[in-house]
């Protein structure tokens, strides 16, 4: 168990030094501009009743974050932050989410999960932070509370923006997600890192996921080495003139990685590829990276979720998170 933990605090680690290229604090998965909680005037804070549907077990690990982790974002400079207390509506958004992640995810939720806390005051590139609780084998996962009513797009958006220099006169990238919302894929990929940890998915030796494409927590099979999709923020690279930007996308595709922040680790990329697996298979999603010039003209379109490099990592995913029948 002390193992999991240790594994997590080096991916504390590792995001943090990751974004560091781009000023931001620890931070998993990635980072978006806060938008205003849309909370009907007049409505107390929630409290979780027993009596809902789902997993009232996950729903009670909602809580202020610890003190751990609110030092975490204060030593990360994020002075501000304040623990949100989620109004009846939000409650319910975050049940839905919850309800819709992988059986696996829920009990291993169930078990490992000490701690679901949201937080105010979170500036523009922070969105959440899986880490290891006080207990071992034990988990907090702390997120912006605006992401809440927040769209997919606009999340996926304005992380993917942050990677390249902004020009006016040039191109510009946008990252449309359907099929569900910001929340949910947040929690599909910062509880697919429990996952992960729990059962050592990409903490041991390379494993079925990372065979063929990473040789270490951090280095590429030579093969990918040279890729341009390799060349950007999330591997602590220069931000990329926004000119080369189809370059870029036209380097993605000829790899096994769903999106370019899958490229940041081995964890990293197993987190992207369950939460897409299950953006496409169970909310029918779809994600669509556009290209467009300076009046709006999409000039080049990728959908990664079509890529037979991607696809072929699927079968995967589905057998990791196939139930496994119980014997009678
Ligand atoms: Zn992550």
């Amino acid at each position: 168990m002390k193992k999991h933990n240790e594994f997590l605090h080096s991916f504390v680690i590792a995001a943090s030094a990751a974004f560091a290229a781009l000023g931001s604090p620890p931070n998993c998965p990635v980072q978006s501009e806060p938008v205003a909680t849309n909370a009907p005037a007049g409505r107390g804070p929630a409290e979780v009743s027993p009596n809902r549907p789902l997993a009232g077990s996950l729903l009670n690990r909602i809580a202020p974050p610890p003190k751990h982790v609110v030092d975490t974002f204060i030593g990360a400079g994020m002075t501000e932050i304040r623990a949100h207390t989620l109004t009846e509506v939000e409650l319910t958004r975050v049940e839905k989410a919850l309800a819709s992640l992988p059986e696996l995810h829920r009990q291993i939720l169930d078990e490992h999960l000490h701690n679901l806390g949201f937080l105010d005051g979170i500036p523009g590139e922070g969105t959440g932070l899986t880490s290891p609780a006080g207990a071992p084998g034990q988990f907090d996962i702390t997120l912006r509370a605006s992401i809440i009513d927040e769209s997919l797009t606009t999340f996926l958006t304005t992380k993917e923006r942050r990677l390249f220099l902004p020009d006016p006169d040039l191109t510009t990238v946008t990252v449309r997600g359907t099929g569900t919302d910001a929340l949910t894929y947040i929690l599909l990929h910062e509880s697919t890192h429990v996952v992960d940890s729990v059962l050592a998915i990409t903490t041991k030796t390379i494993g079925p996921f990372e065979a063929g494409i990473w040789v270490n927590r951090k280095d590429f099979v030579p093969s990918l080495q040279q890729s341009l999709a390799l060349k950007t923020p999330f591997r602590r690279q220069a931000p990329i003139p926004m000119r080369t930007a189809m370059a870029v996308y036209d380097a993605l595709v000829e790899t096994p990685f769903v999106s370019l922040y899958a490229t940041a680790s081995p964890s990293e990329d197993f987190a992207e590829l369950v939460a897409w697996h299950e953006v496409l298979q169970q909310h029918h999603g779809e994600l669509i990276i556009e290209v467009k010039d300076a009046q709006g003209k999409v000039l080049r379109s990728y959908e990664p979720l079509s890529n037979p490099k991607v696809r072929q990592r699927f079968p995967s995913v589905d057998r990791l998170l196939t139930p496994v029948s119980q014997p009678s």
